[in-house]
């Protein structure tokens, strides 16, 4: 159970759902944790876990405001002395047909999703690259490979993320540097709390596994990417649907 000891790791979007599930299982692992996410429920969740033992904090920030993400990233560094992980776990959706999806849904989920990744990694990188170590895992999406309907701006932030990590995989490898994605399948957070009752069972009748995935399903996706021994996985997308794609 202690397979991040001694390891500082940000988890962007850790208030609640797969981020949550991400900072519980790290604190197991012996990592000390930063939350970073708009919801003052953040300080909660960090209350909670630090309750049965872990070190974890919370620091409000906003992953599309590049200049806090850059202060927020200098505390972590001045608190801790190093930051080991980064899971770009935030993300939202504003789903809408594309003829009717308004210019501030495009941009809201491109801001979150995409660009808040590109900020919080290039705030983050520079401290890997001084001490030679780190480990990035970046949340992209089953919808981000196969597309689905209303999602037009979620696919595009989803599957860019793909993309960007297979790129800065290339870049930051000879630094000791790994850069992966995981591509959830369909996990039972508030994100898909709201679809009907019909289109949940449907999605179960598509998953081989015959179940909705959990945060803590991921979460283990995310410990394993994050672990040192998966030094030699760089730019992967680690798809973790139950064998629905
Ligand atoms: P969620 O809505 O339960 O949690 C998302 C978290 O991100 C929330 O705590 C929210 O406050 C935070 N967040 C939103 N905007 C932010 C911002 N600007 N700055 C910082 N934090 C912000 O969602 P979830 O289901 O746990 O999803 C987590 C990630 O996994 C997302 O990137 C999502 O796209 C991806 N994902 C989820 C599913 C699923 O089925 N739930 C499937 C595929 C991918």
């Amino acid at each position: 159970m202690d397979r991040l000891a001694g390891q500082v790791a940000i988890v962007t979007g850790g208030a609640k759902g797969i981020g949550q599930g991400v900072c519980e299982v790290f604190c197991k692992h012996g990592a000390s944790v930063i939350i970073w996410d708009v919801l003052d429920e953040g300080k909660q969740t960090a209350q909670s876990i630090s309750d049965v033992g872990g070190n974890i904090s919370f620091r409000k920030t906003d992953v599309s405001n590049r200049e806090d993400v850059k202060k927020a990233a200098q505390e972590a560094f001045d608190q801790h002395g190093k930051i080991d992980i980064l899971i770009n776990n935030a993300g939202i959706i504003r789903d809408r047909s594309f003829m009717k999806m308004e210019d501030e849904e495009w941009d809201a989920v491109i801001n979150i999703n995409l660009t808040g990744i590109y900020n919080a990694t290039k705030a983050v990188l520079p401290f890997m690259r001084e001490q030679k170590y780190g480990r990035i895992v970046s949340a992209s999406s089953i919808n981000g490979v196969l597309g689905a309907f209303g999602q037009t701006n979620y696919a595009a932030s989803k599957a860019g993320i793909i993309g960007f990590t297979k790129a800065l995989a290339k870049e930051v490898g000879k630094h000791g540097i790994t850069a992966n994605a995981i591509a959830p399948g369909f996990i039972e957070t508030d994100m898909t709390a709201s679809m009907p009752q019909g289109v949940v069972q449907m999605a179960i009748h598509n998953i081989p596994v015959k179940r909705i995935g959990t945060p803590e399903d991921m979460a283990y996706a995310y410990l394993f990417l994050a672990s040192k021994e998966a030094g030699f996985i760089n730019g992967h997308v680690l798809h973790a649907n139950g064998g629905q794609f």
